[in-house]
C-alpha cells in the first residue's frame, strides 16, 4: 500500500529542488546498476529497478511532480476495483522511451524488443473522461459511463478460428512471429529482425475464421461501469479502473481504463490546488460601520461579520473549508474571501445626496471648497486628496 513506498526523492537520492538534470542523472546511475538485463533472475534488482523508474516518471513529469508534492503517494495509487489510481502508471513509454534509448542505447544496441508474444499478455489500457461538478469534486461521488468494451468471443474463446477448426502455425515464421532477413550494406552482412508480415506477430494463421467475430477473437458491446470519483479530485487526474480494458491475450488479465475527470467550472468558487477562493461584495456602509454579511462556502453559508473600517480587497481566510485532501478527506484546504466594496451604479436623488454629504462631513471630497461654499460655510481644514490635488496643479 501508498504507506510502505519509499519517498520519490529518497528513491532516486536527490532533494526536493533537485531539476531535471539531476533528476535524470539519478536516475540514469540507478537504471544502468539494477536494469534486469544487468541483473538477471534478481528479484531484489528488479524491484529497485521498477522503483527508480517509477519514481522518475513521476517527478520528470512536472504536473505529476507538482501533485506528488502535494497528495503524496495518494495521488496515485489507491488500488483495488474501483479504486483511485491516477494517471497512466509507470509504463515505459514516451518520455521513458527516450531516456531508455539514451541509457540503454550503447549497452544494448537500441532497437530492443520487450517480451515475446506467446506468453500471457496484459491487454491495452483504455481512456476516456467523466465530467464532473464543481461540488462533486469536492464531495466525491458516483457516475456510472457508458463504453463499448471487447469480450473474448464466446464460440471460439478468443483463438479466432471456426468451432472444430483451430489456427495453423504461420509457416512463413515457424510460429515466432518473426523473420529474420539479412542485407548487404556498406559494412558488411547485416541482420535484420521484423514482425512477420503474414501473421502480424502472433505466429499463427487462421483458415477458417469464426462467423461470430469475423477472426478477430474478440465481440464488442456497450457497457455501463460505475466509477467512484474520490473527494478532493481535480481537473484532469485520471482514476484507474482495474481489469476494464482491452481483453489480454494468452490468458492474461484485460488492460485498465483510465477515466480522466473534468470538472465543470464554478460561478463563484475557483480552486488551486486544496483551497478555494471566492470574491464576496460589500457595501461602503458595510466596510465603513462593520455588519453581517452572508458568505458562500462548500460546506453552505455562513454570516460573517465585518470589521468597522474593513478596507476593499481584505483577505479573509476560513481555515479547513477548502477541498479535501485524496489522501485522507478529514484533511482540508482553506477558503480565501477577497471582501471588496461594491460601488453602487444606480442612486436615487436622496442617496446622492446622502454621499456628497457624507463626503462633506469625512472631508473627503476634492469638490469640498466648491461645497462648502455653497452652504456658505468655509472648510475649516484641507482634506488629504485637496494637498494633493495641489500638489499637481503647481
Ligand atoms: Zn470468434
Ligand atoms: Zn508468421
Amino acid at each position: 500500500m501508498a504507506e510502505n513506498k519509499r519517498d520519490y526523492y529518497e528513491v532516486l537520492g536527490v532533494d526536493r529542488n533537485a531539476d531535471d538534470a539531476a533528476l535524470k542523472k539519478a536516475y540514469r546511475v540507478l537504471a544502468k546498476k539494477y536494469h534486469p538485463d544487468m541483473n538477471p533472475g534478481d528479484a531484489e534488482a528488479e524491484k529497485k529497478f521498477k522503483e527508480a523508474s517509477e519514481a522518475y516518471a513521476v517527478l520528470s513529469d512536472p504536473e505529476k511532480r507538482r501533485q506528488y508534492d502535494q497528495f503524496g503517494h495518494a495521488a496515485f495509487e489507491q488500488g483495488g476495483p474501483g479504486g483511485f489510481g491516477g494517471f497512466d502508471g509507470f509504463n515505459f513509454s514516451g518520455d521513458m522511451g527516450d531516456i531508455f534509448g539514451d541509457i540503454f542505447g550503447d549497452l544494448f544496441g537500441g532497437g530492443r524488443r520487450r517480451g515475446g508474444s506467446q506468453g500471457p499478455m496484459q491487454g491495452a489500457n483504455l481512456r476516456t473522461s467523466v465530467r464532473v461538478t464543481f461540488e462533486e469534486a469536492i464531495s466525491g461521488c458516483e457516475k456510472e459511463i457508458e463504453l463499448t468494451l471487447k469480450d473474448e468471443c464466446t464460440t471460439c474463446h478468443g483463438t479466432g478460428a471456426k468451432p472444430g477448426t483451430s489456427p495453423e502455425t504461420c509457416p512463413k515464421c515457424g510460429g515466432r512471429g518473426q523473420v529474420v532477413f539479412t542485407q548487404q550494406s556498406l559494412f558488411g552482412t547485416v541482420q535484420n529482425v521484423q514482425t512477420c508480415p503474414d501473421c502480424h506477430g502472433s505466429g499463427k494463421i487462421i483458415r477458417d475464421k469464426c462467423p461470430n467475430c469475423s477472426g478477430t477473437g474478440y465481440t464488442s458491446s456497450r457497457k455501463k461501469i460505475k466509477v467512484t470519483v474520490p473527494a478532493g479530485i481535480d481537473n484532469g487526474q485520471s482514476i484507474r479502473i482495474r481489469e476494464k480494458g482491452e481483453p489480454g491475450a494468452n490468458g492474461g488479465p484485460r488492460g485498465d481504463l483510465l477515466v480522466e475527470v473534468v470538472v465543470g467550472r464554478h460561478p463563484i468558487f475557483q480552486r488551486q490546488d486544496m483551497n478555494i477562493y471566492s470574491t464576496v461584495p460589500m457595501t461602503y456602509a458595510q466596510a465603513a460601520l462593520g455588519g453581517d454579511i452572508r458568505i458562500s462556502t462548500v460546506d453552505g453559508d455562513i454570516v460573517y461579520t465585518v470589521k468597522p473600517g474593513t478596507q476593499t480587497d481584505t483577505k479573509v481566510r476560513f481555515k479547513g473549508k477548502g477541498v479535501p485532501s485524496l489522501r485522507n478527506k478529514n484533511i482540508r484546504g482553506d477558503h480565501y474571501v477577497t471582501l471588496v466594496i461594491q460601488v453602487p451604479t444606480k442612486l436615487n436623488e436622496a442617496a446622492k445626496q446622502a454621499l456628497k454629504d457624507f463626503d462633506l462631513a469625512t472631508g473627503n471630497s476634492l469638490n469640498q471648497a466648491a461645497a462648502a461654499e455653497k452652504k456658505g460655510d468655509k472648510p475649516k481644514k484641507k482634506g488629504f486628496m485637496d494637498k494633493l490635488k495641489e500638489t499637481f496643479e503647481e
